[in-house]
C-alpha cells in the first residue's frame, strides 16, 4: 500500500477508486437530476423494484443511457428484485401497539378475535414459526414475540412500542422461510430487466448459491447479458456466504435487512467478513443501506455516518451505496458530493484492504499483480488492460492498486458500463484490432484526448499479442509521445 505522498503520479485530481451507487426514486428520477447525478459521480444507478413499476425502470433507463453518453460517462444500471418480501395486509386504520398487547396475525384471511388484528401474505408462516421466536414488523421497529399458534393464527406480545400501518415489511430472524427465491412478480420483472437492457439484477434474500443458478439459468436460456448481485440479507445466506460468492458476479451486504435478521452486533463483524471473502476471491463487493440515513432529512451527515462510509472505503469494497438518500431524501446531491470527499480522503490516506491476501489463482491475476507491480516500479501513469469478457478488468480490480490508475478497454458496448462498478477501474470503448500495438496506440491516443496521460509518461499495458500464430497474454510498456 502507498503512502500518501506518494500515490498521487501527476498533478490532475486522482481517480476515485471506490465506485458510488445512487438508488433513484421520486427525488431523482428527473432527467434534470439524473444529470446531476452522473455530473457528482454516480457509477452506478440502482432501481428498486419493491417501489418502481416496469415503466419507470424502463423510462429511468432509457434517460440514464441518453445523459450517460452525453456527458460522455459509464454508468451501470443495476435492477433491484423485490425478492420474497413478507408483509402485513391492508388496515383500515394504524394500530397503536404498546409493550404488553397481544396483536394476531393472521394468514389466509382468517378472522381473528383479538382486539388488534393483521393478515400476513405468508401463507406458511404458523408452520414455519416456533412458539417464543420472535417476528419484526415495519424494518425493526415493532418487534413481537409468539406466544400461541392456532391454523391460520399466531398469537403474539407486542414487545416494543409502535404504530402498524398497511403494508409493513416482516422480518422472521433464523427462519428458513418456504417462499422461492424468484417469485412470480421477479420473474416479470427479469423480463423487464432483459427487454430494456439493465447490466446487473440484484437478487433479494439469496440464500444459497443455487439461488443465484436459476436466475444465471433463465439469463443464460435467454442469451442476455445481464450480470447477477446476490444481496446476502438473512442468516442463511451468511452461512452459504463463500458458495454465493463463487456462483455471483458480485455481492451486496444488504444492512438493511441484514441488521435486522441478525443480532444487530453481529453486523459489522459479518460485513468485515463478506468484504474479505469477496476480495479474497475476487467478486465485486457493495456495503449498502444507511450510509448517510441522516441525509435523507438534513443537509449534513453524522460524524458516525462520515466514519461508516469511510470504514467501507477503507476496507477496499467495490461500492458503496445510497438508499433512500438519494431516492426519497431532500439532498441528494449533497449525500454524492459528501461521499465522493470522503472516499477521495480516505484513499489518499493509504488503505487496509484484504487484496495483499488474496492467492489470486488464474493465471490471468498474476499477469495483472505483475503488471501492476511493474507499473508501480516504473512510476507509470497508468496501467491499461484490454478486456472482451470483463475477466482482466475483474482481475485489475483485485489487485486494489492505490498507487496507479487503471484503465480497461473493451470492444464490446454491453459489457462497458457493467465495468463501472469495478474497484478502480475506468472503462472506455475502442475498436479492437488483431494487432495488439494498434490496440496499445488507440488506448493511448484516447487517453491523451481524455488529458487523462501526458507525453512522457509511462504506461504499462497487459494485452494479447500474435506470436506467429500464437497468441498469448504479454505486459508492454510504452511511454507517451
Ligand atoms: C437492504 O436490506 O439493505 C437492501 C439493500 O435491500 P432493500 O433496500 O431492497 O430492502
Amino acid at each position: 500500500m502507498r503512502s500518501e505522498s506518494e500515490s498521487a503520479p501527476s498533478t490532475r485530481p486522482a481517480l476515485r477508486r471506490t465506485k458510488i451507487i445512487a438508488t433513484i426514486g421520486p427525488a431523482t428520477d428527473s432527467p434534470e437530476l439524473l444529470r446531476r447525478l452522473i455530473e457528482a459521480g454516480m457509477d452506478v444507478a440502482r432501481i428498486n423494484m419493491s417501489h418502481s413499476s416496469g415503466e419507470t425502470a424502463a423510462a429511468i433507463t432509457r434517460l440514464l443511457r441518453q445523459t450517460a453518453a452525453e456527458l460522455g460517462r459509464q454508468v451501470a444500471i443495476m435492477m433491484d428484485l423485490q425478492g420474497p418480501a413478507i408483509r402485513t395486509g391492508d388496515l383500515p386504520t394504524a394500530l397503536d401497539l404498546k409493550p404488553g398487547d397481544r396483536i394476531a396475525l393472521t394468514v389466509r384471511g382468517a378472522k381473528s378475535e383479538e382486539t388488534h388484528s393483521v393478515d400476513v401474505n405468508y401463507e406458511h408462516l404458523v408452520e414455519d414459526i416456533g412458539l417464543g421466536d420472535i417476528v419484526i414488523v415495519d424494518n425493526g421497529n415493532i418487534k413481537l414475540k409468539v406466544l400461541e399458534k392456532r391454523r391460520n393464527e399466531l398469537t403474539c406480545e407486542v414487545l416494543t412500542e409502535g404504530v402498524l400501518g398497511s403494508r409493513r415489511h416482516i422480518n422472521l430472524p433464523g427462519v428458513r422461510v418456504k417462499l422461492p427465491a424468484l417469485t412470480e412478480k421477479d420473474i416479470l420483472d427479469v423480463e423487464t430487466a432483459m427487454a430494456i437492457g439493465v447490466d446487473y439484477i440484484a437478487m433479494s434474500f439469496c440464500r444459497e448459491a443455487e439461488d443465484v443458478l436459476k436466475l444465471k439459468a433463465i439469463l443464460d436460456y435467454r442469451k442476455a447479458p445481464q450480470k447477477v448481485i446476490a444481496k446476502l440479507e438473512d442468516q442463511e445466506g451468511v452461512k452459504n456466504l463463500d458458495a454465493i460468492i463463487a456462483a455471483a458476479d458480485a455481492v451486496m451486504v444488504a444492512r438493511g435487512d441484514l441488521g435486522i435478521e441478525l443480532p444487530f452486533e453481529e453486523l459489522p463483524i459479518i460485513q468485515r467478513r463478506i468484504v474479505k471473502h469477496c476480495i479474497l476471491a475476487g467478486t465485486p463487493v457493495i456495503v449498502a443501506t444507511h450510509m448517510l440515513e441522516s441525509m435523507i432529512d438534513n443537509p449534513s451527515p453524522t460524524r458516525a455516518e462520515i466514519t461508516d462510509v469511510s470504514n467501507a472505503v477503507f476496507e477496499q469494497a467495490d461500492a458503496i451505496m445510497h438508499s433512500g438518500e438519494t431516492s426519497v431524501g431532500h439532498y441528494p446531491l449533497a449525500c454524492l458530493e459528501i461521499m465522493d470527499r470522503i472516499a477521495r480522503r480516505v484513499e489518499r490516506s493509504g488503505g487496509a484492504g484484504y487484496a495483499e491476501l488474496a492467492r489470486m489463482p488464474s493465471l490471468g491475476a498474476k499477469m495483472v499483480k505483475a503488471a501492476s507491480l511493474m507499473a508501480r516500479e516504473v512510476g507509470a501513469a497508468a496501467l491499461i488492460v484490454f478486456t472482451r469478457r470483463g475477466s482482466m478488468a475483474r482481475n485489475a480490480a483485485w489487485q486494489r492498486s492505490l498507487g496507479t490508475p487503471v484503465f480497461a478497454f473493451t470492444d464490446d458496448p454491453v459489457l462497458l458500463p457493467t465495468l463501472a462498478l469495478f474497484w478502480g477501474i475506468e472503462p472506455f470503448l475502442i475498436e479492437f484490432h488483431d494487432d495488439s500495438a494498434k490496440n496499445f496506440e488507440a488506448a493511448i491516443a484516447r487517453l491523451k484526448t481524455k488529458g487523462l496521460v501526458k507525453p512522457g509518461d509511462h504506461l504499462v499495458a497487459v494485452t494479447e499479442v500474435n506470436l506467429g500464430g500464437r497468441v498469448m497474454d504479454t505486459i508492454l510498456m510504452e511511454t507517451v509521445e
